[in-house]
This record gives structure tokens, C-alpha cells and sequence, in this order.
């Protein structure tokens, strides 16, 4: 693949940017409201009460990433883990500023880029990875970027 691809500014789209108003948690049995993107996938990671409320008490993404690293995982993550990244997407960025801004960027690739490794969410600059990976949040952005559209139609 050699397509051309425009990589975001460092943290225009970045999944620790604020939610003003708070984010609902994904199972509907949780009742906390999160600050993050980062936060509502960190606790959906687990089905430990007292872990999603603390997670959803902290006072950062990264410290919010941390708790959610060292939670014990639920059963069936890995499988649904998209699905939940694409519910928490979709509500933060249907809510301005965001969706504009969001709707501003076209038909533009978005790719996020990571210098640690991520080969997952974005793709990994590191000389090792040379700007490789599945770009899966990028992605996920650009199908919520699509439905944004569509219901402006
Ligand atoms: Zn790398």
C-alpha cells in the first residue's frame, strides 16, 4: 500500500480529548458518566463495578488507560472491543464542536500516529514499523464521519 494518507495533528482527534457533559458507560447496567472516549473504553474492559466507577472518576485519560490496563478483562473483549470504541466515538463526536470539526475534515483519510508501537488503533512511526499498522480508530472515525453526513442529508 502506498496511498497517500493524511496523518491528524498530534491531538485533534485523540481519543483523550474531553467530552464536555460526560459519556455514557456501554452496558447499559452502567451508570456512570465518563470524561473520555479513553475512559468509556477502559471501563468497559471490565464488568467490575468498582473499577468502571473509578475509572470513571479519574481525573485523566492517561490515569483512566492505567486502571483500565490493569483491570481483569470480561469475557469476549477482544471480539467486541471495536463495537464498543465505535458507540464512544459516535455520541462524543455527534456533539459540537466536535461533529463540525469532524465533518470539516471531508473525504480525508484520517490515521492516527503512534510512536508507541500501536499497531492496532493507529499506525506506528518507529523506524522498526515504518508507519504500518490497521489504523482501526482512524477508521472507526471515518464510519462515524459518514453517518454524520448522512443523517445531514
Ligand atoms: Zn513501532
Amino acid at each position: 500500500m502506498t496511498e497517500k494518507r493524511k496523518v491528524w495533528r498530534r491531538w485533534a482527534f485523540c481519543n483523550f480529548g474531553t467530552a464536555p457533559g460526560g459519556l455514557p458507560g456501554f452496558d447499559a447496567d452502567d451508570n456512570n458518566l465518563y470524561r473520555t472516549v479513553e475512559a468509556v473504553f477502559q471501563a468497559a474492559k471490565t464488568t467490575d463495578p468498582e473499577i468502571r466507577a473509578t475509572i470513571a472518576a479519574a481525573k485523566t485519560p492517561s490515569e483512566a488507560k492505567r486502571l483500565g490496563r490493569a483491570a481483569p478483562l470480561r469475557d469476549g473483549w477482544l471480539e467486541m472491543r471495536d463495537a464498543v470504541m465505535r458507540q464512544a466515538l459516535e455520541i462524543r463526536w455527534s456533539r459540537e464542536p466536535y461533529r463540525s470539526r469532524l465533518l470539516a475534515t471531508g473525504d480525508e483519510q484520517l490515521v492516527e500516529r503512534t510512536t508507541w508501537h500501536d499497531q492496532y488503533w493507529g499506525i506506528c512511526t518507529c523506524p522498526k514499523h515504518g508507519g504500518v499498522g490497521e489504523n482501526m480508530l482512524g477508521r472507526l472515525l471515518v464510519q462515524v464521519r459518514s453517518q454524520l453526513r448522512a443523517e445531514e442529508a
